[in-house]
Formats: structure tokens, C-alpha cells, sequence
């Protein structure tokens, strides 16, 4: 008999006035980080997961470590506020 091993998500209890958002919390999280380009105004919704920096960097300076691949700009935006959608706000809007 195979007893299948999944686990429900279940809410990510971290205390954001005392540690910052990491990437792991946002991929625990199942959202998606909003980027957005001061330059050329493009926005732009990233998978944590997909992003090749260490899981606990903090999410506020995965900012300085991107740039814009539409204007090259390193001046970039990144929102990972909890009422994200979870599908992602590019998405969303497009409907
Ligand atoms: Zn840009």
C-alpha cells in the first residue's frame, strides 16, 4: 500500500516587524515577488524560487542584485507585500 506523504500549505507565521522577508518565506508563502523597473516602468512577477540567490537572502536586497532586462537599469523595485496575488499582480491586471 502506498500512503502518498503530502502536506496541506499552511499560513507562514512570520513576525515581519522582527526579521526580514527572506525568499524561502515567500516560497513557503506561494507568492510571487512584483518587480518593477524605475526606468523604463516595466513591471514584472518573479518565483522566489526561480531566483539564484541564497533561500534566506532578504527579499528587500534582491533588489541590488537584479536589473531591468528590457532597459539594463539596476534602479529596480521589488514589492512582496502580503495581499500579492497569488498568481501574480501582471496577471491579475490583465483580465
Ligand atoms: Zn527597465
Amino acid at each position: 500500500m502506498h500512503k502518498s506523504d503530502y502536506r496541506c500549505l499552511t499560513q507562514v507565521k512570520t513576525s515581519l516587524a522582527i526579521k526580514p522577508v527572506t525568499l524561502s518565506d515567500l516560497v513557503r508563502a506561494n507568492k510571487l515577488m512584483w518587480t518593477y523597473s524605475r526606468d523604463c516602468y516595466r513591471e514584472c512577477d518573479l518565483d522566489p524560487a526561480s531566483i539564484l540567490l541564497p533561500s534566506d537572502y532578504s527579499v528587500s536586497l534582491v533588489g541590488t542584485r537584479m536589473h531591468c532586462t528590457r532597459c539594463g537599469s539596476r534602479k529596480i523595485k521589488i514589492e512582496m507585500t502580503p495581499e500579492l496575488h497569488p498568481s501574480g499582480i501582471v496577471a491579475m491586471r490583465s483580465r
